[in-house]
């Protein structure tokens, strides 16, 4: 039996994972081994996942966070080698764009071992994003590139992708089947809205962690006099990073925003199925918002996903008070219409498949 080695080890990629090991461990044609290398290690930034959506547990765990950029990927890209040279894998699947899937893949490339990026070539062509590096990097070190949307295969062929010895291919994106799955079990296991008292179509949801938020203060501050005035009319419920948590304490910072811990993924999915909007500077919770017939407002310079801006599904605001506002009143006046296809189908089944073909 063929063996893979993944490498989780923040939020997004947890998500991500609980889509593709499911189909893995249905299929039982290949052994899947998963690392988690602890860049995300609170109980409910990590273990909640794995619990709710039935992740198997990883066989290692490397407890890695809490240093800077270069200390944590040295010391994950250290540790993963020496699992590798254990385990010996037939491919390294890497999720995203954290420092967790650069150092897997460097560690992988380097002992010759087949690299598999899923959610490869999304740009947002900000050098400064640490996930734009690592992303880049984990790309061009590739053998399979599993690319979610067309403009990430375009993103890829304008970098010479296709002159190169990479496979690259459109699967449309794993986070939507991740919505699709668990989305059916939202009713029985999500508690939030009883909790937090919310009324559907009554409140926005918001979450703001990317650094290029947290790491300025202006930035930062702008952003939630903006969830402070929308506030006044409708309650804003933000789901706290422990990085924004931190700065705002740090900072004495005080909102009106209804401020809550990281909540798991079933809680996740009732706020965005019951929320009349979302602002947010994730990358994962545009689309989720598209999948929940939501509109999103990034509170970001630049995104990713520029499907959902090119179709009028989601405004750039980054941190400008003004362009959040019109923005929000822009999306609250907005008849909905969701029906375009953008992010695929079958998603999961065809990422399954394309691994199977390069391990064979
Ligand atoms: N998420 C969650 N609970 C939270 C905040 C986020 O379940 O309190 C989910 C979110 O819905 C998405 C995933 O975590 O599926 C990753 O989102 P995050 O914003 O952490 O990462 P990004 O996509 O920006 O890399």
């Amino acid at each position: 039996m063929k063996k893979i080695v993944s490498i989780l080890g923040a939020r997004p990629q947890f998500v991500k994972a609980a889509v593709l090991s499911r189909i893995i461990a249905e299929k039982n044609d290949i052994k899947e081994v998963i690392v988690h290398t602890g860049q995300h290690y609170d109980a409910n930034m990590s273990d909640i996942f794995f619990d709710d959506m039935h992740i198997p547990k990883p066989k290692y765990n490397l407890n890695i966070n809490g240093l800077g950029h270069g200390a944590m990927t040295g010391q994950m890209l250290e540790k993963i080698e020496a699992i590798l040279q254990i385990e010996k894998p037939d491919a390294v699947v890497v999720y995203g764009d954290t420092n967790s899937t650069l150092a897997g893949a460097l560690a992988a490339k380097k002992l010759h071992i087949k690299v598999i990026h899923i959610e490869a070539g999304l740009r947002s062509f900000n050098m400064k994003m640490p996930e734009e590096i690592n992303r880049i990097i984990t790309d061009r070190i590739a053998d399979l590139l599993l690319c979610p949307t067309q403009k990430s295969m375009d993103n890829l062929k304008a970098e010479g992708f296709e002159n190169m010895d990479i496979d690259f291919v459109l699967t449309g994106d794993i986070m939507k089947e991740a919505v699709t799955f668990y989305s059916t079990m939202v009713a029985e296991k999500a508690t939030v809205l009883q909790q937090q008292k919310l009324t559907p179509e009554a409140f926005v949801l918001a979450t703001i962690h990317r650094q290029e938020n947290t790491d300025n203060l202006d930035n930062l501050k702008n952003i939630f006099k903006a969830l402070d005035h929308i506030s006044k009319t409708c309650q804003v419920i933000l789901p706290i990073h422990p990085r924004t948590k931190g700065i705002l304490e740090k900072h004495h910072i005080k909102t009106q925003v209804t401020l809550i811990e990281p909540v798991g993924y079933f809680d996740m999915l009732a706020l965005l199925q019951n929320c009349k909007m979302v602002i947010t500077d994730s990358g994962g919770l545009q689309k989720e918002a598209f999948f929940n017939q939501k509109f999103c407002i990034v509170a970001r310079t630049e995104t990713e996903w520029v499907e959902l801006v090119d179709n009028g599904f989601a405004k750039i605001a980054g941190s400008d008070y003004e362009k959040i506002m019109t923005s929000f009143r822009f999306f609250d006046n907005k008849e909905k219409s969701f029906s375009k296809p953008l992010y695929g189908d079958k998603v999961g089944e065809t990422i399954y498949a394309e691994i199977l073909r390069v391990l064979s």
